[in-house]
């Protein structure tokens, strides 16, 4: 591959699974399965323009947009849209096959794709996020569509976003097709859409905490840290509130919220920190407010998880790579014994290893990972039964989508955890791991698809 730029995020991505599948019986069971991967590890077709749109000042301004539509052996494209400033390629590479193999976990029919633009809306008025919002999808949409490829949202694209991206779709098109996902209640959103990538990685760690420690264990008494405080930090908390846990921190691109003596966050400080975040502002107010500075303590510039003192649940909740290997070794030492991304690749490999090692040397009082494939696959689920409840034009209430995604949540973690006993045989006494029986389901499903 040496004639081809490096791609540093999509190499990781790749190398992280195809490591775990090399290690198994997966090739020795079914050799057609390697051509397979090479073939996999290619996207269908990569889209990339440019957006062109008017700043405040009525200059113009323009920035790279993307859509990398990865695998449609399953279903449409599938994915979310990404504006950061750290959108390149290679990024997007990465989410685009992470999310083929998360979206063969949910056991719903969706192909894997990811877009976005480096498009920073830090510092950009309404309007101008607005503007761009238009630009980009007259573009955009000329390439998706209710069974071609169905974006939602990701980092920096919010209901509000899509609903500006949807306005535009809907107006090129001339046709209601419910494309995009994450739309908002009152024109074709789904309940819980908001909520599931938080609440089904909290479903799914329950499911870890009670194999590991038997049916009545659960979230009850345990310290849980979560770094980021966007959507999928938020819901993640509060439903780790409501199972009886305490969020001891919180986080976002400049520094750390840790909450004081143990107290915990509440749920009143999650309200705070969502309506801060609408207005894009950053979470040191929250600890600087009156109402909340006995409570928590900031700590700028750092991640939460060497800053918590002792926990037993770590949920990685910001971005990509924001959990290095000293950081891993720290949370152990902790006495952190469940750690699940709610990001997309929340963990370096470094990371990774350093939790792998510590499950198969503990054994019975084992470390235990979950990939974001796994854990964070809610988020997609729901967007799934969005397009569901849009082409039978019917809605379902909070409670039938709520049982829905806990259903593939459970059959998420039985499918990792079932897949990794039979492909990679494990000791005596150790967990199964996660990482592989995630990547190895999601790989067969999407092989025998291809
Ligand atoms: N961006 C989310 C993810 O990483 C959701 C994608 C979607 O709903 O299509 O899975």
């Amino acid at each position: 591959m040496s004639n081809l730029p490096s791609e540093p995020e999509f190499e990781q991505a790749y190398k992280e699974l195809a490591s775990t599948l090399e290690n198994s019986s997966l090739f020795e069971k079914n050799p057609e399965y390697k051509k397979a991967l090479e073939i996999a590890a290619i996207p269908e077709r990569i889209i990339q323009f440019r957006v062109i749109w008017e700043d405040d000042k009525g200059q113009v301004q323009v920035n790279r947009g993307y859509r990398v539509q990865f695998n449609s052996a399953l279903g449409p494209y599938k994915g979310g849209l990404r504006f950061h400033p750290t959108v390149n390629l290679s990024v997007l590479k990465f989410l685009g096959f992470e999310q083929t193999f998360k979206n063969a976990l949910t056991g719903l029919n969706m192909g894997g794709a990811k877009g976005g633009a480096d498009f920073d809306p830090k510092g950009k008025s309404d309007s101008e996020i607005r503007k761009f919002c238009v630009a980009f999808m007259s573009e955009l949409g000329k390439h998706i569509g209710a069974n071609i490829d169905v974006p939602a949202g990701d980092i920096g694209v919010s209901p509000r976003e899509i609903g500006w991206m949807f306005g535009q779709y809907k107006k090129q098109t001339k046709s209601w097709e419910g494309v995009l996902t994450g739309k908002g209640l009152s024109w074709g959103g789904s309940l819980i859409r908001p909520e599931a990538t938080g609440y089904g990685c909290v479903y799914y760690v329950d499911h870890m905490i009670k194999y590991a420690s038997g049916d009545k264990a659960s979230f009850s008494g345990k310290k849980v840290t979560i770094s980021g405080s966007g959507n999928v930090a938020q819901y993640a908390a509060l439903k780790v509130i409501e199972y009886g846990g305490t969020v001891v921190s919180l986080s976002d691109s400049k520094g750390s919220i840790i909450a004081k003596d143990g107290a915990g966050i509440t749920p009143e400080m999650v309200h705070t920190i969502a309506d801060l975040k609408v207005k894009r502002k950053a979470l040191s107010e929250l600890a600087n407010s009156s109402d909340f500075s006995s409570k928590v303590e900031y700590k700028e510039g750092v991640r939460p998880w060497l800053h918590v003192g002792n926990v037993d649940v770590a949920l990685p909740s910001a971005t990509q790579n924001e959990v290095s290997q000293e950081e891993a070794e720290g949370l152990i030492k902790a006495g952190c014994k469940f750690i699940a991304e709610g990001s997309n690749m929340g963990c370096t490999q470094e990371a990774i290893d350093v939790f792998e090692k510590a499950r198969k040397e503990k054994k019975g009082d084992a470390i235990w990972y979950a990939p974001g494939k796994a854990a964070n696959a809610g988020g997609v689920a729901v967007s799934g039964l969005e397009m569901a409840q849009n082409s039978a034009r019917i809605k379902w209430t909070a409670e039938e989508v709520d049982a829905k995604l806990k259903d593939i949540m459970s059959n998420c973690f039985e499918n990792c955890l079932n897949t990794a006993k039979e492909y990679v045989t494990p000791e005596e006494g150790e967990f199964p791991s996660l990482v592989a029986g995630a990547n190895i389901a999601g790989a067969i499903k999407t092989f025998s698809a291809m």
